[in-house]
């Protein structure tokens, strides 16, 4: 079916109350690209890095089998940059700065073979930089976006835009509320809808996902893990499962979407396992399936 992929490279510095990573393998398009991969191959990828991208990072990804065509290496630029630090409750961060570098001046360049891609995920990168890429690629059949508190601030009237496009948006509470301007999740997403996406996805973080379309609103727990360090890219590895397990069904039924809910939340309950991308690294089928199955059990219960 084809998935295509856009989104920020990233050296990510984190700090959580278990630990702590320099100048990590992070960035959205990592996330969503990784966590897809287990799904749907390969996973075409667009972005761009600086000169100080290392080979080993290149390898990881190849590894993955992810169709770095569409990867832009500016040699005298520098890797985009984040820095974040979690609260003791892990679903309140703060970002401690954000170099934008590359992406300043980023023009997505969509190679001939990415351009019939039949499912496209628009990671958290500048709402223009995502219309363009969708100007670029003849029409898909599912579009998902993403996007963050930074973009939502700066650049209301682009990402207003921008959404128009999208089928399905993947936004956490706070995000919800801040482009609506309205405090309960439900009315919040219903007016989202009303913005372009037809399927949302309010994450919840350790309160897990829910999904609301015209007829539908199911929820997801988050897998109860006793091991968290690193709640980074959560949201973004949740897209990834979500978009790659529709690209491999192509199957857009309501039944089929929650499914796809539920492998979003798997990927994510992996991804803050571990520090950056480890807890994605190795991970096997039997692995995936297993957890996916044990969410079955955690809400199922006797009616009667
Ligand atoms: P998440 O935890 O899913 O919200 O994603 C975190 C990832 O988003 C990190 O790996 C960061 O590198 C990346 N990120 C943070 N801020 C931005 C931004 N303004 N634009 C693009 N990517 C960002």
């Amino acid at each position: 079916m084809g998935l295509l992929v856009v989104g920020s490279v990233a050296f990510d510095s984190v700090e959580t109350p278990f630990g702590s990573v320099k100048e990590a393998l992070g960035g959205s398009a990592i996330y969503i690209s990784v966590a897809a991969s287990y799904f749907t191959a390969p996973v075409r990828f667009v972005a761009v890095v600086g000169g100080d991208f290392p080979k080993e990072h290149i390898r990881f990804l190849e590894e993955r089998n992810i169709d770095l065509d569409g990867l832009q290496i500016v040699q005298e630029g520098k890797t985009f940059r984040w820095g974040g630090r979690y609260h003791y409750d892990l679903n309140m961060r703060d970002s401690l700065y954000t170099e934008l570098n590359v992406f300043e001046k980023f023009n997505p360049v969509i190679p001939g073979s990415f351009k019939n891609s039949a499912y496209v995920c628009l990671g958290n990168i500048d709402p223009i930089l995502q219309r363009q890429v969708l100007e670029r690629v003849a029409k898909p059949r599912l579009v998902v976006g993403d996007t963050m508190n930074y973009w939502i601030e700066s650049k209301p009237k682009e990402l207003a835009e921008t959404m128009k496009a999208m089928d399905v948006i993947v936004v956490n509470e706070s995000e919800a509320r801040l482009l609506t301007n309205e405090p309960n999740l439900v009315k919040a997403a219903k007016r989202i809808m009303k913005l372009g996406p037809k399927i949302v996805i309010i994450k919840k973080g350790e309160h897990g996902a829910t999904l609301v379309t015209e007829d539908t609103i199911f929820s997801a727990p988050a897998y109860p893990l006793e091991n968290i360090n690193d709640p980074t890219g959560a949201g973004d590895a949740f897209a990834g499962g979500f978009v790659g397990w529709l690209a491999r069904t192509d199957d857009l039924s309501a039944e089929n979407l929650k499914r796809a809910v539920v492998y979003g939340s798997t990927l994510a309950s992996f991804c803050v396992e571990k520090f950056s991308v480890d807890g994605l690294k190795d991970l096997t089928y039997l692995q995936i399936q297993d957890r996916y199955r044990s969410f079955v059990q955690l809400s199922r219960f006797d009616e009667r």
